[in-house]
């Protein structure tokens, strides 16, 4: 079996995409008993005792997220967790043209941390300077918050080889680009 129908997206309890696994894997886990399946491909899989359908999306149906390590606080998992948004402007922007803020700044006693840190544009940054966004009279699109998912960039699938059957549980980290 090659192609699109061999990958599985395995979700977690909460929906949330976690990575791709071959559908062998995906069928060993539902025999387990780990997973249920949410979407099945048309492709059967027959052996001699059994005909099932190629599953296209599983669910753990035990929490994940006790045993995970909490997402790696890092500028690209800022990024992802703000979908590449200036937390000020608003604007969309690729790596290159983005940088991250204190929100309180460190001379004002502001932390390195998830609930202080947001994804800036450079102009919205330099605008801002020193100051707290009440201070630069700035707002905050939404406020920082340490995220519990796994962050998107561990899962790398370009749009145009995403199965149609992923595509509902794939929206929710917004890995998916436009490009
Ligand atoms: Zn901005």
């Amino acid at each position: 079996m090659e192609g699109v129908t061999s990958r599985t997206l395995l979700l977690s309890q909460g929906y949330e995409p976690i990575k791709v696994i071959s559908w062998q894997r995906a069928i060993t886990l539902l025999f387990l008993g780990k997973v249920e399946v949410v979407e099945e491909y048309t492709d059967d899989i027959r052996s001699v005792t059994l005909v099932i359908k190629i599953p296209a999306v599983v669910r753990l149906l035990r929490a994940f997220r006790r045993h995970a390590k909490p997402v790696k606080f890092s500028r690209v998992n800022i990024y992802a967790r703000d979908h590449y948004r200036c937390q000020y402007c608003g604007k969309k922007a690729g790596m290159p043209e983005l940088t991250y803020d204190h929100v309180v700044p460190r001379s004002q006693g502001g932390r390195t941390d998830w609930t202080n840190i947001v994804t800036a544009c450079y102009d919205c940054n330099r605008k801002k300077g020193g100051r707290t966004p009440k201070q630069a009279g700035m707002h905050l699109l939404s406020q920082p918050v340490q995220p519990n998912w796994v962050p998107a960039m561990t899962i790398r699938i370009s749009t145009r080889s995403v199965p149609e059957a992923w595509q509902d549980y794939l929206y929710w980290t917004g890995e998916l680009r436009e490009d």
